[in-house]
């Protein structure tokens, strides 16, 4: 079988193409290297996949390609590209949020009208949710976005029900929760602090650390997006998360009990779109998918920093 994932060179999509690999799958990665955060992390993170012979790599941004020519002869497409990250995503820079977030996605689904594709599968986020006064958040509760990035995301997977429904694209959402493990993105808090514990730094915490999040290890969320291919209910939403909560600080303290160091934690400002809590309902996704969490917070963590420390020593 053949698949496309775009945003190949990113954290989850190279976890993703290296597992499909693995499965027998012959796979084209498109990724454009946006200067999100640097360039040699992601070379880091495909190079080991560009020597397999069913590995082929387009570095191109999706919204100069000819899409058609993208889907040429695909059985299924993973859609991770994206600009990711809650807190760049205010001001000028939401043109970069509606380039690579809606307009690229809705690029895909036009194109894929003509495709006999099996699955089309978008990763959404948790950010769509915003405040929602129930917890754990369910499929079914209202959406109330509280970043710019958190409305594009939410966009691009309304584009995804609609072209299901109007052209019967066979698109599938999949709201991934704070996603952790091997090839973390820098911008974001479990690889921004273990790299401060590891050069001796204070980490900073925005807010009092008491905000709650439902953390997904990243092998999971790979396993989602595969479960999604067999079983996904094209125009249908699923959550991907873990499954439970922690709280900031005691994913801190299980931080230093890894690192064997005692964190220095500068408080400041909680940021604007930062939502106080995430949780995941995932009954909908194991009922569907078959989908069952399967990393420990504290597995996952080790995972994680065993991989920065090879990152930053050589
Ligand atoms: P990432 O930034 O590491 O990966 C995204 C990749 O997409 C990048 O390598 C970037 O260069 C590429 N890209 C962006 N725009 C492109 C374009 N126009 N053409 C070609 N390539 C382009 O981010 P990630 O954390 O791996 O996230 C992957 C997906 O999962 C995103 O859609 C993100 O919104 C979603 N998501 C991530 C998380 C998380 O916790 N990491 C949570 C929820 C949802």
């Amino acid at each position: 079988m053949k698949a496309i994932v775009t945003g190949a060179a990113g954290f989850i999509g190279s976890n993703l193409c290296r597992k499909l690999l693995a499965d027998g799958f012959s796979v084209t990665g498109i990724d454009s290297f946006t200067d999100h955060y640097p360039r040699w992390i992601k070379e880091r993170n495909i190079s080991p996949l560009r020597a397999h012979n069913e590995f082929d790599f387009l570095d191109k941004d999706l919204d100069d390609l000819d899409p058609a020519g993208v889907l040429e002869g695909a059985d299924c497409v993973f859609h991770l590209a994206a600009q990711a990250g809650v807190r760049a995503s205010w001001g000028r820079s939401f043109d970069i949020y509606l380039k690579n977030n809606i307009r690229v996605t809705q690029k895909l689904l036009e194109a894929s009208k003509g495709f006999p594709l099996k699955k089309f599968i978008y990763s959404s986020s948790s950010s769509v949710y915003g405040l929602t006064p129930t917890l754990p958040m369910s499929e079914t509760n209202a959406v109330h976005p509280l970043s710019p990035y958190g409305v594009s995301k939410l966009a691009a997977e309304q584009l995804c029900f609609l072209y299901h429904k109007n052209f019967g694209v066979p698109a599938v959402s999949l709201r991934f929760f704070t996603v952790y493990g091997p090839s973390q993105r820098p911008d974001m808090a479990f690889h921004k602090f273990f790299k401060a514990l590891a050069e001796d730094r204070e980490i900073t915490v925005f807010g009092d650390g008491q905000q709650t999040r439902d953390f997904t290890f990243v092998a999971d969320i790979v396993q989602a997006n595969l479960a999604a291919l067999i079983s996904g209910k094209p125009g249908e939403t699923y959550n991907v998360g873990g499954g439970h909560r922690e709280k900031l600080t005691d994913v801190i303290r299980l931080m230093e009990g890894i690192t064997r160091t005692k964190a220095r934690v500068l408080w400041t400002e909680k940021q604007k779109g930062d939502v106080p809590d995430t949780w995941a309902d995932i009954r909908k996704a194991r009922q569907d998918l078959g989908y069952s969490p399967k990393t420990r917070l504290d597995q996952g963590l080790e995972q994680e920093w065993l991989w920065i420390q090879k990152l930053y020593s050589s």
